[in-house]
């Protein structure tokens, strides 16, 4: 009942691709069942979660909001929703995203912009975008369509759509959560994680999608923590580094007193503020947008009419012929854009000049982190250089919206562990976040540094 009196308001907002009400259903009588045989509670039983459409559902449609993969039905379950199913959770439908996780706004999918339920406080009511890729996520959790959501996070899908909309999200260590049976954008920077209302959700939540999967040769082969037992705002004795180049100019003074809000919240907790630098980070925008479109161009080269999906097989056409009206008609702009960009910095003749240099600078990258681990054991920064943006407003220029990843694309680049949090409001009324970054596995550092924002 409660689903259906949601379903306007989703439908208003174009957060879900498909509905499932009968697996959420399943879940909260499966959980009813327990309680009354007296079994022990699972973590999240009965929770109707919405699951971002790049994770692959046994029988239900999977699109990567990609024309491409449309009549695609995965006949597995991936790894992360299977985990959430395992701790007792249901699934409430698909959500819409960036086509094959590619944007900040949510705008580059094939089924429609998903709208984010905030509004200016202007007494206009512009549609803003959720923020991307995850904005189906962001957007259901925000308007309390769904208490948690999956996202994935590439470059900050999981971490600016989280800001933008006023909620929680992190994206963990990469190799915590498996990445089997996602649908892969970049491998080396692919990471699933949680959108929820409040950090304590999660923790919890992240407690139940990560672990150990043999079928991903990048899962890391370690228990999962205690995350939820281990919460505490207690910051006595942790040193928190501001890094200096994230201080980037034409920073709007909102966001720079948001950081300093931030910092005054975790000397409060206890910890200690010190100055760190983080010297290559203006290499970290242009270093991803080369290995990430670099991975994808390979990554997507699967789709061609065959495996998946969408066949185009024009009268009289040869198999070239068919591979490329599928892709011409399959894929959009920005995925093709990507695919462009991949293939030419793959090519012979560019290689060394744009790939290997790029792999030279986030190896730079990594070690600027390395170094500041030495003098701190967390970092805050913002999470994104403005609150949320208007639809349309950042469309027509891909470098503006690539701009949008400056404080996120470093920290995927290290594969580091990194939360946002709400950090309060600008002077439209919409949410900021702010940035928790931590050193690998140190999840339990993140998640209890943003308890102290939150
Ligand atoms: N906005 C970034 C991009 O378009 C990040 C996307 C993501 O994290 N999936 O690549």
């Amino acid at each position: 009942e409660a689903f259906n009196a949601n379903v306007a308001a989703a439908d208003a907002l174009n957060a879900f691709l498909v509905k499932t009400p009968d697996h959420a259903l399943a879940a909260a009588d499966a959980a009813d069942a327990a309680r009354a045989a007296g079994d022990a509670p699972k973590p999240l039983a009965g929770v109707p979660i919405g699951m971002k459409d790049l994770f692959c559902t046994t029988g239900v449609a999977t699109t990567a909001a990609s024309h491409i993969l449309e009549g695609f039905v995965p006949p597995y379950e991936s790894t992360v929703s299977q985990n959430l199913w395992d701790a007792g959770a249901g699934m409430l439908g698909k959500l819409n995203m960036d086509q094959f996780a590619m944007g900040s706004s949510n705008e580059t999918s094939a089924f429609g912009n998903v709208i984010s339920p905030w509004r200016r406080n202007d007494g206009g009511n512009a549609a803003l975008a959720p923020g991307g890729s995850s904005g189906g996520s962001s957007s259901a959790v925000a308007a309390r369509l769904c208490p948690g959501a999956t996202g994935t996070d590439t470059g900050g899908s999981i971490r600016q759509p989280a800001a933008f909309t006023g909620i929680s999200g992190i994206k963990p260590t990469y190799g915590r959560c498996s990445r089997w049976g996602t649908i892969a954008f970049a491998s080396s920077l692919d990471q699933a994680g949680p959108m929820a209302r409040d950090v304590r959700d999660c923790a919890i939540m992240l407690g139940a999608m990560a672990g150990f999967d043999r079928k991903d040769a990048t899962s890391l082969q370690l228990d999962v923590p205690a995350w939820e037992a281990g919460l505490s705002a207690n910051l006595t004795g942790k040193r928190i580094g501001i890094p200096k180049e994230y201080r980037v100019d034409g920073m709007p003074a909102e966001i720079e007193a948001l950081w300093q809000q931030g910092i005054d919240w975790l000397r409060d907790a206890g910890a200690e503020i010190v100055e760190v630098s983080l010297p290559h980070t203006t290499y970290a925008l242009p270093a991803y947008y080369i290995i990430a479109p670099a991975e994808a161009s390979s990554n997507l080269a699967r789709y061609d009419g065959v495996r998946y999906g969408l066949r185009d097989l024009p009268e009289g056409a040869g198999l070239q012929d068919m591979y490329a009206a599928t892709r011409a008609d399959g894929f959009g702009d920005e995925v093709k854009r990507r695919i462009m960009i991949g293939t030419y910095v793959l090519s012979a003749g560019f290689y060394d000049a744009y790939y290997t240099q790029a792999q030279k600078v986030r190896t730079l990258i990594a070690r600027d982190f390395e170094r500041a681990w030495e003098q701190c054991d967390l970092l805050l920064t913002p999470t994104a250089p403005s609150a949320a943006f208007g639809l349309g407003e950042k469309s027509d220029d891909p470098i503006a919206m690539y701009l949008n990843d400056v404080f996120t694309v470093p920290s995927s680049l290290a594969g580091l562990p990194a939360m946002s949090v709400p950090g309060g409001l600008d002077h439209q009324g919409l949410p900021l976040g702010l940035q928790i970054i931590g050193r690998p596995l140190d999840e339990q550092g993140v998640l209890n540094a943003s308890l102290a924002i939150e």
